[in-house]
C-alpha cells in the first residue's frame, strides 16, 4: 500500500505555515473523529492518516526530513493498534495550546448530559494594552449547539428514540471469557438516546463548529500569563449540559524601550560623555509621555535612577511600580577636527592625575596589590 503525500493528505501547500498545517489538521480530526464516527473504519483510516501527516509535519526536523527524502525519511513504523492509545495522546497534544480537550466528556462514559469543555485563547498584548488595559475583539472556535436540531441531532419534526441496544440505560454488559463487564453503549456513547433520523446540518452530532466573536474587557495591569475567564464562553455542554468556560491567557509583547518586572519597569537612557560629566537634564520616555530626569554630574555608565510612581499599576491590587532607567555612557564617534582637538586637550590635562577617573585608580590599586603578592 503506497501512502499519500502528507501535504495531500492535509490539503495544503508545501509551504503552509505551522499555524496552517494546525488549521487543516484540526478541520479533519474534528470530521474524522472516531467519537463522532463510530464503527466507521474509512473514516477512522482518514483520521489515522491525518495524525500521521500532522505528526510528521508539525515537527520541524521530521518535516525536514520528509521534504528531503519523502515517507523513507520519517517512517514512523505504523505500529498496530487502533486508535485510542497512542493516537489519542497525540491528539490532544496537538490541542493543548489551543484548545484543551476539545472532545472532552470522552472519559466519564455516564449518560445524561455533560458539561462542555474549557477552552483556552491566547491573547497578545502590548505592553501599553496591558498596563492600561482594553477591549478587545477575539474570535473563538467552538462548538456550538445545532441550531436546525436544537442540539438533539435528529433531523427536525423527529426525535431521539430509547436506544434499542441498551434500552436506555447507556452501559451494556459485555461477556468477556468468564466475566461480564460493564461497558458504555457502543451505539449511543452512554447517552442512552438514538437518532434514526440524522438532522443534516450535524450529522447527528448536535453540535456544529462556529467561530464566534466575543468582547473581551482586559483589566489595567495584567502580564503575562494571567488569565481572564469568560463563564460559560467554552465548548457547548452535551445533552442539556451546562456550556465551558473560555479561558483568555495573556501574553505581552517584548517592547521596544521597556522591559517589565512585575510593577517596575525597566529602560536602558543613552547619555554623551559630556552630560555624564559635567550633568543635565535629559528627557527620558515613560508610558504616561516624556519627563525630565536631573543626571549629577560625575555619572557613571550604568547607574540606576529611579522614577517613582512610574511603573505599572498591578491588575490584583498594590501600589504603582517604579521605572528604573539605566543610563549608559556614549563614546562619541565622527568627531570632526575641532572636537578632536578638544578632547586632545582634555586628554593631555588629564594626564598624571587619576582623581578624575575613580575606577581607574581604584582598579590600578587592585593592579599592584596583585604584582605585590605575586
Ligand atoms: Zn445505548
Ligand atoms: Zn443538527
Amino acid at each position: 500500500m503506497s501512502k499519500r503525500d502528507y501535504y495531500e493528505v492535509l490539503g495544503v501547500e508545501r509551504s503552509a505555515t505551522a499555524a496552517e498545517l494546525k488549521k487543516a489538521y484540526r478541520r479533519l480530526a474534528m470530521k474524522f473523529h472516531p467519537d463522532r464516527n463510530p464503527d466507521d473504519k474509512d473514516a477512522e483510516d482518514k483520521f489515522k492518516e491525518a495524525n500521521e501527516a500532522y505528526e510528521v509535519l508539525s515537527d520541524e526536523d521530521k518535516r525536514a526530513a520528509y521534504d528531503r527524502h519523502g515517507h523513507a525519511g520519517v517512517d514512523p513504523q505504523m505500529g498496530g493498534g487502533g486508535f485510542g492509545g497512542g493516537g489519542g495522546g497525540n491528539f490532544s497534544d496537538v490541542f493543548g495550546d489551543v484548545f484543551s480537550d476539545f472532545f472532552g466528556g470522552g472519559g466519564g462514559g455516564r449518560g445524561g448530559p455533560q458539561r462542555g469543555s474549557d477552552l483556552r485563547y491566547t491573547m497578545e498584548l502590548s505592553l501599553e494594552e496591558a498596563v492600561r488595559g482594553t477591549t478587545e475583539n477575539i474570535r473563538v472556535p467552538t462548538l456550538a449547539d445545532c441550531k436546525p436540531c436544537s442540539g438533539s441531532g435528529a433531523k427536525k419534526g423527529t426525535s431521539p428514540v430509547t436506544c434499542t441496544t441498551c434500552n436506555g440505560m447507556g452501559q451494556v454488559r459485555m461477556q468477556q471469557g468468564f466475566f461480564a463487564v460493564q461497558q458504555t453503549c457502543p451505539r449511543c456513547h452512554g447517552s442512552g438516546k438514538m437518532v434514526t433520523d440524522p438532522c443534516n446540518s450535524c450529522q447527528g452530532q448536535g453540535r456544529v463548529e462556529e467561530e464566534k466573536t466575543l468582547s473581551v474587557k482586559v483589566p489595567a495591569g495584567v502580564d503575562t500569563g494571567d488569565r481572564i475567564r469568560l463563564t460559560g464562553e467554552g465548548e457547548a455542554g452535551t445533552l442539556g449540559g451546562p456550556a465551558g468556560d473560555l479561558y483568555v491567557v495573556v501574553n505581552v509583547r517584548p517592547h521596544a524601550i521597556f522591559q517589565r518586572d512585575g510593577r517596575d519597569l525597566y529602560c536602558e537612557v543613552p547619555i554623551s560623555f559630556a552630560d555624564a560629566a559635567l550633568g543635565g537634564e535629559l528627557e527620558v520616555p515613560t508610558l504616561g509621555g516624556r519627563v525630565k530626569l536631573k543626571i549629577p554630574e560625575g555619572t557613571q555608565t550604568n547607574k540606576l535612577f529611579r522614577l517613582r510612581g512610574k511603573g505599572v499599576t498591578p491588575v490584583r491590587g498594590g501600589g504603582v511600580g517604579d521605572l528604573m532607567c539605566r543610563v549608559a555612557v556614549e563614546t562619541p564617534v565622527k568627531l570632526d577636527k575641532r572636537q578632536r582637538e578638544l578632547l586632545e586637550e582634555f586628554r593631555v590635562s588629564l594626564q598624571g592625575d587619576d582623581s578624575h577617573s575613580p575606577k581607574k585608580s581604584s582598579w590600578f590599586e587592585g593592579v599592584k596589590r596583585f604584582f605585590g603578592d605575586l
